[in-house]
């Protein structure tokens, strides 16, 4: 059976342009490249789940406008359940507006949009999929209250919940005890307080704050795992890193497959360091997520 895993989380559409310099105030500046490609933690990680085999539901919110029906039809041919995707009848679809310069530097301004209207009520519409799932995802691209329903929908149910915390921001402790499996980068580790100067020892750190594990992702270093007061270095699989972008969308989504299915935590981490590593090896966000297979064939090499 596939593993069954609710995504709760943020759909953005990214409009990338592609520019010979950033414009000045008030200046424009003609670029001459345009992509536009569906982003989003939520939606890049619940993506990443399909593609590695899960039965994924997306909770999410979209706008009534065509950014949004393009991106409901792209879910669907994942093969991702849409069911409890909302649609706002105000507010728009979340976009992205993504300046790339010649060095690869880029400026980017975010309109959350309907991914702000997504509320606690909403998620709680969508409890037989958590009472039902092996796993629940989330990030915070999503009002808080709406995390916090999630986690409080899962905990009821017994389902264990994986909090990937980005984008950086620090979190009330009674939601952080609440979480299975916290996994930051490292500049949402020191935003947490888990790791910096002042914190020499993470596993402490971690007993003062209640929290359980700790899976770390450290970029070309591959992931801390972190729990029962123990750490573990798991490194990263070789690849020369084309574009980082979505390296962490891919590696939480695979991680709730491998958790999901079942597999020590070890063995997961390993598993979403390879999806991690896929990711950073292509350009593109949801275009440079793994199949199954991919991910197969890079831990057997
Ligand atoms: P984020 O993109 O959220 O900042 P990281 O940069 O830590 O997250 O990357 C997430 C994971 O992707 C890493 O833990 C690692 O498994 C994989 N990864 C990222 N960059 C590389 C790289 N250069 N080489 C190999 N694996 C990578």
């Amino acid at each position: 059976m596939k593993p069954n895993i609710v995504v709760v989380g943020s759909s953005n559409t990214d409009l990338v342009v592609q520019v010979p310099h950033f414009p000045s105030p008030g200046e424009t500046v003609l670029g001459d490249g345009f992509i536009m490609a569906h982003g989003g933690k939520g939606a890049n990680q619940a993506v990443a789940a399909a593609r590695l085999g899960a039965q994924v539901t997306f909770v999410s919110s979209l706008g009534r406008d065509s950014f949004g029906g393009l991106a409901m039809k792209a879910y669907q041919a994942e093969g991702i359940i849409t069911e409890f995707i909302q649609i706002d009848n105000k507010a728009p679809s979340g976009v992205a507006l993504i300046l790339v310069d010649p060095k690869g530097e880029n400026e980017i301004a975010v309109a959350s949009g309907a991914n702000f209207t997504l509320t606690a009520a909403d998620v709680e519409q969508a409890e037989p999929a958590i009472q039902s799932a092996d796993c629940v995802l989330l990030q915070l691209e999503t009002p808080l209250p709406t995390v916090e329903a999630a986690v409080a929908l899962a905990k009821k149910h017994e389902v264990p919940v994986i909090l990937n915390p980005a984008p950086a921001r620090s979190l009330p402790n009674s939601l952080l005890r609440s979480i299975d499996v916290l996994t930051p980068n490292e500049t949402e580790a020191e935003m947490l307080g888990l790791v910096g100067s002042d914190q020499p020892d993470i596993a402490a750190r971690m007993r003062q704050l209640g929290i359980e594990t700790v899976v770390m992702t450290m970029g070309g270093r591959g992931a801390l795992l972190v729990r029962d007061g123990e750490q573990q270095q798991i490194p990263a699989f070789p690849t020369s890193a084309v574009d980082t972008t979505a390296a962490g969308d891919a590696f939480n989504g695979a991680l709730a497959v491998a958790i999901a299915s079942g597999r020590p935590l070890k063995d997961a981490v390993r598993f979403a360091n390879a999806a991690g590593a896929f990711a950073a090896s292509s350009a593109g966000a949801q275009s440079s997520l793994p199949m199954l297979d991919d991910v197969n064939g890079l831990i057997s090499n």
